[in-house]
């Protein structure tokens, strides 16, 4: 039995004060009926001082990105150490908006995903078709083609620090959500596509969760669906009794 596991992106939003803010309502609100696990993503800004804020609460903390190397002359960029000196656990990786963007190609996503795994960092790895990809009917092909070349080299073991997160790109931000039929048939291919790749039970262990325009009044019916595990949530995120509503849907 999977347990679900509620994730928000608070992308570019928040200063340090207003996160703090929007952590402690979070934490404050948060009931002892509570089924799934919870990460926030906040600036990196904001990391340290809600790491503190966190420790001791059931709430686990998230980074947007980080650089591929190390450390050295990459100036702005952040390293998987700093993400975990602040006290990161976990990382997103592939977010449509650093893919289309800031141009990130599979093969950067690829050397990110296996740096962060070398650094003891849980990933969030995004994977999603733009709508003219749906509307010309490739999105198996786009998600299995994100999937693999994501994935490359990453070995079985390894598969435990990883949760996919299907989000259809034209789905985020814009209010409109897949339906939680066409959610579930692309979280299903996306489990047979790593039980194909790695084994049945690494499959069925998978976190597998669906981010795009999740809502509290639509959030109960995704989240109901056999294959899907938690949620991505950007928008709906950032006021925290939006985003509990969402925690106690699933
Ligand atoms: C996201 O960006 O990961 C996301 C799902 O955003 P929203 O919930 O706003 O669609």
């Amino acid at each position: 039995m999977r347990k679900k596991v509620i994730a928000g992106n608070w992308k570019m939003n928040k200063t340090l004060n207003e996160s703090q803010e929007l952590v402690s309502k979070i934490i404050n609100g948060l009931g002892n009926d509570r089924k799934s696990d919870v990460i926030v993503c906040t600036p990196f800004t904001s990391l340290n001082e809600v790491h503190s804020l966190i420790k001791n609460t059931p709430v686990k903390l998230g980074a947007q990105n980080m650089h591929y190397e190390e450390s050295g002359a990459y100036t702005g960029e952040i390293s998987a150490d700093m993400l975990k000196s602040v006290g990161c656990e976990y990382v997103i990786l592939g977010h449509s908006e650093r893919r289309v963007i800031f141009e990130e190609s599979d093969e950067i996503i690829n050397t990110k995903l296996k740096t962060a795994i070398s650094k003891e960092l849980k990933v969030i790895f995004c994977v999603g078709e733009l709508l003219e990809q749906r509307e010309k009917g490739i999105t198996m092909e786009v998600i299995s083609d994100q999937v693999s070349k994501g994935l490359e080299g990453i070995s079985s073991k390894n598969m435990g620090e990883i949760i996919i997160a299907y989000e259809p790109v034209w789905a985020i931000g814009t209010g409109k959500t897949a339906t939680p039929q066409q959610a579930q048939e692309v979280h299903l291919f996306i489990r047979k596509l790593i039980s194909e790749k790695y084994s049945s039970s690494i499959a069925d262990n998978l976190i597998v969760q669906y981010g795009g325009s999740v809502k509290p009044d639509n959030a109960g019916e995704l989240l109901s669906q056999k294959d899907i595990d938690g949620a991505l949530v950007g928008g709906a995120c950032l006021n925290a009794d939006s985003f509990l509503g969402i925690i106690s849907s699933a």
